[in-house]
């Protein structure tokens, strides 16, 4: 089998059902850590984060387990600082593998905390939450950036308020409190794809 080739059928698959909020071909993964967004309010914002559990390990299970309340403490001294934390993001876009959604767009993730854009505070009430599993030093993968624009296109289509202006990174949100993701994440490589993704002719 080509994994090559089933990698991209499943990459150029990503559309957002308007009525549920959920993502096909991502990986449903409900975490309890989410509540309504205030009424009237819809997403306007895409969060980038960048995380790893432990910090600068990848491909483990920590990541799901801290967005479902299931993170054993005791398995890494790190965990302590992290421990009761209730925290979630709609999105995680793992090194490789599928992405993977813990929370529908439609209801509030709890991923940004005291936040702050463009004046507007409590980013988590109209912001989509998207985590890249990585550290804010170590390039993120050519497969992370290849799902984060097509999932950024497909909800886009959904959510038609919102546009390229309104990504910002959690650094950008929540300046003296966060650096994710990081110096590592490509804003210009972003910002080319997209562009050239949400400008191309659509078959539909
Ligand atoms: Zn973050």
């Amino acid at each position: 089998m080509d994994i090559g080739i089933l990698n991209l059928e499943i990459c150029t698959n990503y559309i957002v059902n308007p009525d549920t909020g959920l993502i096909n071909s991502a990986v449903q993964v409900p975490s309890p850590n989410q509540d309504a967004r205030p009424q009237g309010v819809k997403p306007e914002l895409i969060l980038i984060h960048g995380i790893s559990l432990p910090p600068g390990e990848f491909g483990g299970a920590a990541v799901k387990s801290l967005f479902t309340n299931s993170l054993d403490w005791t398995t890494h001294p790190y965990y302590t600082q992290i421990k009761d934390l209730l925290v979630s993001a709609h999105l995680f876009i793992p090194r490789q593998g599928q992405v993977v959604q813990f929370v529908p767009l439609d209801r509030r993730a709890w991923h940004a905390g005291k936040s702050s854009f463009q004046g507007r505070e409590s980013c988590n009430d109209f912001s989509i939450g998207i985590e890249l599993e990585g550290t804010d030093e170590v390039p993120y993968t050519d497969e992370q950036y290849t799902r984060l624009i097509l999932i950024v296109d497909a909800i886009f289509d959904a959510y038609p308020e919102m546009s390229i202006r309104k990504i910002a990174g959690h650094c950008d949100v929540s300046p003296r409190r966060k650096t994710d993701p990081g110096p590592a994440f490509d804003w210009l490589r972003m910002y080319d794809e997209l562009k050239t993704r949400v400008e191309a002719p659509k078959n539909k």
